[in-house]
């Protein structure tokens, strides 16, 4: 798929990708006033059918951030019907029949407006891509960063507001500069809060643990669909603080995301993660990286709440 070449939702309809424009003056450009989400599509090739995993919880996950970033017409003019028919309709004029991303952003439609939101027109925009690889699927080493995730007063980690990603833009940087291939991102008081755009989970003893929703953190579907599946397999969730040394000695360590889908960190800050150290990616690791692939794809019938058949 060429996303070049295809056919994009802006504001009201479908134009052609390269049509989809938005100003210089505006506030998107000049503040980063925009909040977004980023879905799959699993194409499920014996079956010939495109499935979109948790849309609904998507489309939810777009209204809390514009609510935390007072985008208040967002409401008023979409409801997940209209935003349902909308990804309907964009599958459909593009003729998806494999694995496929979604991303859907709301930003404030105005020009030279300043910082000013509340009572501003709000546009929503949507485009299909490819699902390539944002980290390599085998496994990634990466580093603690020694920048610290913005905070819940500052620019709230919750809302997927686009000034946001500055703050772990740095991150993947310093990362990418110093021979990593992604960072950790700690909270101001040191505490461990995610990847720079995956959730984050460590093994240790059996247990699975993540870092709680309190903790400066996007509050991943990922993560979520993770925390349902371990738990449904009979493995232990916590959700709590994790600190830094934790890391060291965990057994497992995993990142969760839309687009990094489940990748095993295979080192941090140099340490090689677990008892291998052999690059193998742990067992706890492996079995939930199949089952989620499995049912994103509906290769497994559980969890049919999660899926939305969509488009061929
Ligand atoms: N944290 C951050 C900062 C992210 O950008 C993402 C990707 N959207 C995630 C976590 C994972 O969220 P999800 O599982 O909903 O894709």
């Amino acid at each position: 798929m060429d996303y070049s070449k295809s056919i994009a939702f802006m504001r009201d309809r479908f134009v052609p990708f390269v049509d989809a424009h938005v100003s210089i003056a505006s506030s998107p450009v000049l503040y980063g006033l925009s909040i977004y989400t980023v879905f799959s599509l699993s194409w499920n090739e014996k079956e010939k059918k495109l499935y979109a995993f948790r849309l609904k919880d998507h489309f939810r996950r777009l209204v809390s951030s514009a609510r935390i970033m007072d985008f208040n017409s967002f409401a008023e003019t979409w409801d997940y019907d209209r935003f349902e028919k909308m990804v309907h309709d964009l599958v459909k004029k593009n003729n998806i029949a494999e694995d496929a991303l979604v991303r859907v952003t709301v930003f404030v439609d105005a020009l030279l407006a300043g910082t000013k939101i509340h009572g501003l027109p709000m546009a929503l925009s949507a485009y299909v891509y490819p699902m390539g690889e944002i980290v390599p699927r085998s496994g990634i080493n990466v580093c603690i960063s020694s920048w610290r995730r913005n905070s819940d007063n500052a620019i709230p980690s919750r809302a997927k507001v686009n000034g946001g990603y500055a703050n772990v833009a740095l991150m993947k940087n310093e990362a990418l500069v110093n021979g990593y291939d992604d960072a950790i991102a700690l909270d101001e008081n040191g505490a461990v809060t995610e990847g720079t755009v995956a959730n984050i989970f460590i093994e240790r003893g059996g247990i699975l643990i993540t870092p709680a929703v309190n903790f400066d953190l996007l509050e991943g579907i990922t993560r979520d669909s993770i925390i349902r599946i371990a738990h449904d397999m009979g493995i232990e969730v916590l959700e709590r603080a994790v600190t830094r040394s934790e890391l060291y000695i965990a057994g497992e360590v995993f990142i969760t995301g839309s687009s990094a889908r489940i990748t095993p960190i295979l080192s941090i800050d140099r340490r090689e993660i677990g008892t291998h150290g052999d690059g193998r990616i742990g067992p706890i690791t492996t079995r939930l990286m199949e089952k989620y692939e499995d049912i994103q794809r509906a290769h497994i019938k559980d969890y049919p709440e999660w899926r939305l058949n969509i488009g061929v």
